[in-house]
């Protein structure tokens, strides 16, 4: 997305809402998780049950028309249920000014606690993922829509430090902010299936980590590593996949390509050398995880590469950034409801021979 008006705006913060609240989320697992957070440390001001609500509030994405739509649609389906009661729209969509709500909802700011421990993951409902419509909670881990779903989230940063003028991130979950790793530590340990949520970790953060993983001999999983950073990381990241102690390792190609990186402003030989470590963390039996996104302009890319070496990959098609319902309502239809894969992707998929796993 190049050019999206987006701004700061007067928003409600949770604490002045009045009774309790239904909270539910159509957001990633960091919106989720900083739901969950709030909502562990404030079970009084919380209900998991509709009827019991004041106020339902909808954790939002923004990061392309689809998913605002499905947050939209997930507002509205609450709200024709229980038209009585206070809306909000919270999460990233809150941040987008330029994108309307419905008149019943207002924009609230992302609820969160630090260091808060989250005991209980029932607080905040997390909504069927919108891209597979097939969803069943009782699958596996590893069917798509699953992938992280069921592990502990624990928050070690929010934001992202760097500035790139053309990404949204530090509007919609505002400035950087980092835990302090050492004052994580208890919480670590305290759960299983420990998956680090970071919208960007940093070098400096996956350096601690690894220092506590090995500390205590306990391997964790995590997201969204940039491929700068994986570079950075190259030694640390292969001591504990050969250690045992890295589960899943997913770290954002969007391409490999190096024409259609640069067009993206993005690193080429960083992605390329990315892919070359999740290869190597593969062989140590790491499971590794990609995100690309399709329909890249005028661009006709060949992501049998990435099909051929990931174990799961996402795809997100181009969004211009503009919202406009109408359009959104159709690209759902083509992109989600006629269950055709995108041209790109079947292709991958053929010359790899693969399934899909979106
Ligand atoms: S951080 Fe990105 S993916 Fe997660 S909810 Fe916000 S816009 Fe969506």
């Amino acid at each position: 997305m190049d050019i999206v008006k987006i701004g700061v705006i007067k928003m409600k913060q949770i604490e002045e809402l009045v009774g309790k609240s239904y909270m539910t989320c159509s957001a990633c697992m960091s919106v989720w998780a900083d739901g969950l957070s709030w909502a562990n440390a404030h079970t009084e001001a919380v209900t998991t049950k509709l009827s019991e609500a004041d106020n339902i509030i909808v954790l939002s994405c923004q990061v392309t028309d689809l998913a605002v739509l499905s947050d939209l649609r997930t507002i509205e389906k609450y709200h024709s249920m229980f038209p009585e009661k206070n809306f909000f729209i919270s999460g990233c969509l809150a941040k987008r000014e330029d994108v309307s709500l419905p008149s019943f909802a207002e924009r609230l700011d992302t609820p969160r606690e630090n260091y808060q421990f989250i005991t209980n993951r029932r607080l905040v409902n997390f909504e069927k993922p919108f891209w597979t419509p097939e969803f069943s909670e009782q699958d596996s881990d590893k069917v798509d829509g699953h992938l992280f779903r069921d592990m502990y989230p624990l928050r070690i940063s929010k934001g992202c430090p760097k500035k790139c003028s053309y990404c949204t991130i530090r509007i919609t979950r505002g400035d950087f902010e980092k835990l302090e790793t050492s004052l994580l530590e208890k919480e670590f340990l305290k759960f299983d299936d420990i998956l680090l949520i970071a919208d960007s970790p940093t070098v400096s953060q996956i350096k601690q980590w690894y220092g506590i993983a090995l500390k205590h001999q306990k391997p964790f999983s995590i997201r969204n590593v940039e491929p700068s950073v994986t570079v950075a990381c190259r030694e640390e990241l292969n001591d504990l996949a050969d250690k045992g102690l890295l589960k899943v390792y997913h770290s954002p190609v969007q391409s490999s390509n190096p024409e259609v990186l640069l067009d993206m402003r993005r690193p080429v030989n960083a992605t390329l050398e990315t892919m070359a470590i999740a290869s190597e963390l593969k062989n140590k039996g790491v499971y590794i995880a990609t995100n690309i996104i399709i329909d890249y302009k005028n661009y006709s890319q060949d992501f049998s590469k990435i099909y051929a070496l990931y174990d799961y990959v996402s795809w997100n098609p181009l969004w211009d950034g503009v919202w406009n319902r109408d359009k959104a309502e159709k690209r759902f239809d083509l992109y989600i409801n006629s269950g055709i894969v995108p041209g790109e992707v079947e292709r991958a998929l053929v010359n790899c021979g693969k399934s899909l796993s979106k």
